[in-house]
């Protein structure tokens, strides 16, 4: 997709199952499996949809999937994909892990992080991209690297520290142009440091909302995942940038969506909002 200045393009960061009520959280199975039908284990299927920003000769990358080196215990429960993904998506569209300049990292769950850090030959734990910064809002790396007991399920130091040790964290603070045209939005919610991203070239805006609205079927205030952090702060924040893309014509770029990559949405007075366009890929 052409987006003023920027060329969007989805890789894979690679797919996985998850199960369906965690999705959800309070919303009642028999509605949730209306609109994302489960299979026999009750799992649902799941996207790490990554993006790919050139502008001009500049390379970006928001998040990076879960990578090649989940334990295969977890790797097996949630049928996420072997080797690696990412690397092998940016390849198809002629992108070597080198090129790449920067990576925004949206939070640091292992699903949107993973990717950032390989195994060499040597087994030895590197940067994937050993030539970008990796953008990540302070009060997140902070958080992750706390050890607070209450976060461990959530986080690990061990995903994000060798970057840090590498000299690659470029942390920033708050809602502040990261890069020209690319704006964190930091919303909270699913983690109290989460960032969305809007990008805006040339009168045209996409919003990158991430884990505040994972998928189409999140659309709705009170439809949020049972892992967010701080639910009310999704169910307030989710509508009001939702209202803001439907209102200002905005695409919608979803990270979790098997189906659906992008979305412009409109206003419907029954269910909030609906899906008015939609894309399969960029
Ligand atoms: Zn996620």
């Amino acid at each position: 997709m052409q987006l003023g200045q920027f060329t969007l393009e989805t890789v894979s960061g690679g797919r996985f199952k998850t199960d369906g009520g965690t999705m959800f959280g309070v919303v009642p199975r028999a509605l949730w499996a209306k609109v994302f039908p489960p299979d026999e284990s009750n799992m649902i299927d799941q996207a790490t949809n990554c993006l790919l920003i050139r502008s001009g000769s500049e390379l970006i990358l928001i998040d990076t999937g879960y990578g090649s080196r989940l334990p295969e215990s977890q790797r097996r429960r949630t049928s996420s994909e072997e080797g690696e993904v990412l690397l092998e998506s940016l390849s198809g569209v002629g992108v070597s892990p080198e090129d790449i300049g920067t990576v925004i990292l949206t939070h640091l769950h292992y699903d949107h992080i993973g990717g950032a850090l390989r195994e060499d030959e040597s087994g030895q734990v590197v940067p994937t991209f050993p030539n970008a910064a990796h953008v990540v809002q302070a009060g997140e790396f902070e958080w992750a690297t706390s050890g607070r007991e209450e976060l461990r399920a959530a986080y690990s130091a061990d995903w994000v520290t060798p970057l840090a040790d590498a000299g690659l964290l470029e942390l920033v603070e708050g809602d502040i142009e990261l890069r020209p045209g690319i704006h964190s939005i930091v919303t909270g919610g699913h983690a109290k440091h989460h960032q969305a991203l809007l990008l805006d070239s040339d009168g045209q805006q996409a919003l990158y909302i991430a884990d505040l609205c994972p998928t189409t079927r999140h659309l709705k205030s009170l439809w949020c995942m049972g892992y967010d952090e701080e639910v009310l702060v999704t169910r307030r924040r989710k509508p009001e940038l939702l209202g803001r893309a439907a209102d200002e014509g905005w695409w919608v770029l979803f990270d979790h969506d098997p189906e659906t990559v992008a979305a412009r949405l409109e206003r419907d007075p029954r269910s909030e909002f609906t899906v008015a366009e939609a894309l399969a890929s960029l």
